[in-house]
């Protein structure tokens, strides 16, 4: 399922500046399209627009082929698991609880939760490596591990695309890496993966696509050749920085100079 923007305009109120400017962008099934760009370049924004929690001044957003209007809100949160930026949770909840909550969406008075769903959410808590949290109250989580067991929740849905807002902000090198394995493996399973993240070389690594936001508009799109050259991050970040590939991992990296 895959998510098509063209032209799309988004400003949180009249007359604002444009938090998202004529951007087009395109992520597909199978792949891991990632969002970069500064603090407050529109990343989030494009998000929310993507899930329609945020209404575009003007442009399209197609969902699956489909004008993203014609998707009833119950669709677009079972088919599309999002992990946005911040959360705060503050009623009591295990953390089976809330992983159990990504199952929300399939159920319906007519439909309650039964062994497919209790399933769903062991296979999410174990591919997040939190099934030792299971029992523990979310309040008294580290943020890593509270972040790790929201990826869980998501996964826990069984949706065809995901949509995550700095997922691995807060953890350490070995949860990183198995999150960043755990979602280039969802894609190459067929799911589309869109990965807002500050971590160019995991970008570079990870995505198939990469798409570079610079207050607003679209700075650079492309394959991570394209879009990872050192006069276009220069100007965007404002800093000197060199790009090198990297022959143990075959990848580009970016360090930024003193
Ligand atoms: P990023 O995620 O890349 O840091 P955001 O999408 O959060 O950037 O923000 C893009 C721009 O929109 C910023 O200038 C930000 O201040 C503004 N903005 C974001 N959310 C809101 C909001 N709810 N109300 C008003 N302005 C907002
Ligand atoms: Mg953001």
């Amino acid at each position: 399922m895959n998510f098509r923007t063209r032209d799309l305009v988004v400003r949180y109120r009249k007359g604002a500046p444009a938090a998202l400017s004529r951007v087009a962008m395109a992520a597909e099934p199978g792949s891991v399209f990632a969002v970069l760009g500064p603090n407050g370049s529109g990343k989030s924004t494009l998000m929310r627009a993507l899930l329609r929690t945020v209404v575009r001044d003007s442009g399209e957003i197609h969902v699956g082929g489909r004008s993203i209007d014609d998707w009833s809100r119950r669709e677009l949160s079972r088919t599309i698991g999002a992990v946005a930026q911040t959360e705060v949770i503050s009623f009591p909840l295990s953390v089976r609880e809330l992983v159990s909550m990504g199952r929300y969406p399939h159920l319906s008075p007519l439909r309650s939760e039964g062994p497919a769903d209790r399933e769903a959410v062991e296979r999410a808590l174990e591919r997040c490596e939190a099934e030792e949290l299971s029992a523990r109250e979310v309040g008294t989580l580290s943020g890593g591990e509270l972040q790790r067991v929201r990826i869980a929740r998501a996964l826990a849905q069984e949706p065809r695309a995901l949509i995550l807002d700095e997922p691995t902000a807060s953890l350490d090198i070995h949860h990183e890496m198995a999150i960043l394995r755990l979602l280039r493996r969802s894609a190459d399973d067929g799911m589309t993966v869109v990965l807002i993240t500050h971590e160019l070389n995991l970008a570079a690594r990870f995505a198939d696509r990469l798409l570079l936001l610079d207050r607003g508009r679209v700075a650079a799109t492309g394959s991570p050749a394209e879009v990872l050259r050192e006069e276009v991050l220069e100007e965007v970040y404002r800093w000197r920085l060199r790009v090198r590939e990297d022959p143990e991992v075959g990848r580009l990296t970016v360090t930024p100079l003193d």
